[in-house]
């Protein structure tokens, strides 16, 4: 999978993203991600990439030319238009359901991070397909939002984590939060992990994995059960979970 990331500050992402499971998938070439300067495609002698907005009002909003430039270097040569995302406090919020949208339609994604005030309406309108936002709240720039959206469909490419389970067991991917987990050692500050774990029963364990997911999302998140696919048991622990809280 490949993304295209339009920003003015290339040197932001290599951090996050050039190490540990994103790292080596892109060593390995399972994903392509590329940091494209905004800047370098500036007409302007100074090399400005912003100006006053119309408006009035404080700050600057980023021009319409580097950013359009830098879109066309991508896709000059494409035979198709890639996916092209605007990280905005004015999209749809991000979740795990987004993730897989991506994930599982796009093999090329293009993003596009604003910063200052925002960016002219006009370049937006012409190559973005939507906006993603990454919570109600305002970031300075689009580009923690993209290494947050990058990650979170990355780690869902195949092959670039060992298997399948390590995701698809994980918070939200099945609508649920997950069940505690423990590690070495079996005792620590006196507290025990749950003997179950330690029994050798499977059956039992993936049983009390599920019941610890329902009893984690009920406490945690709650609002997540309504969507979630619960069978008849499950609705019966909930019932008896609810009584219990
Ligand atoms: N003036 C804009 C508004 O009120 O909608 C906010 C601009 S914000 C200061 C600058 C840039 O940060 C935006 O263009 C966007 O790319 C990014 N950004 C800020 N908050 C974000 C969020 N919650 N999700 C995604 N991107 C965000």
């Amino acid at each position: 999978m490949r993304f295209d990331v339009l920003t003015l500050f290339p040197d932001m992402f290599e951090a996050v993203l050039g190490d540990s499971i994103i790292g080596r998938a892109r060593e390995n070439g399972i994903l392509e991600l590329n940091f494209i300067n905004i800047r370098d495609f500036t007409l302007d002698k100074h090399k400005k990439v912003d100006d006053t907005p119309y408006s009035g009002g404080g700050g600057m909003l980023m021009t319409p030319q580097p950013i359009y430039d830098a879109y066309m270097s991508v896709v000059k040569n494409l035979d198709y238009k890639p996916y092209t995302i605007y990280m905005s406090p004015q999209g749809r919020v991000f979740n795990q359901d987004i993730a897989k949208e991506l994930v599982n339609n796009y093999e090329h994604i293009i993003i596009l991070c604003g910063h200052y005030e925002g960016i002219d309406q006009r370049v937006i309108d012409e190559i973005a397909d939507c906006e993603i936002s990454v919570g109600d709240f305002v970031l300075t720039g689009g580009e923690i939002p993209a290494m947050a959206v990058i990650d979170a469909v990355s780690r869902m490419v195949p092959g670039v984590l060992s298997d399948t389970a390590s995701y698809e067991n994980e918070s939200h991917f099945t609508g649920l939060l997950e069940y505690p987990q423990y590690t070495k050692p079996r005792v620590w500050h006196g507290r025990e992990i749950p003997e179950i774990l330690v029994s050798g029963n499977h059956a039992k364990i993936d049983e009390w994995k599920r019941e610890q997911s329902l009893k984690n999302t009920l406490k945690k998140r709650p609002d997540l059960l309504k969507n979630a696919s619960l069978t008849d048991k499950d609705i019966k622990l909930l019932n008896s979970l609810k009584e219990e809280l």
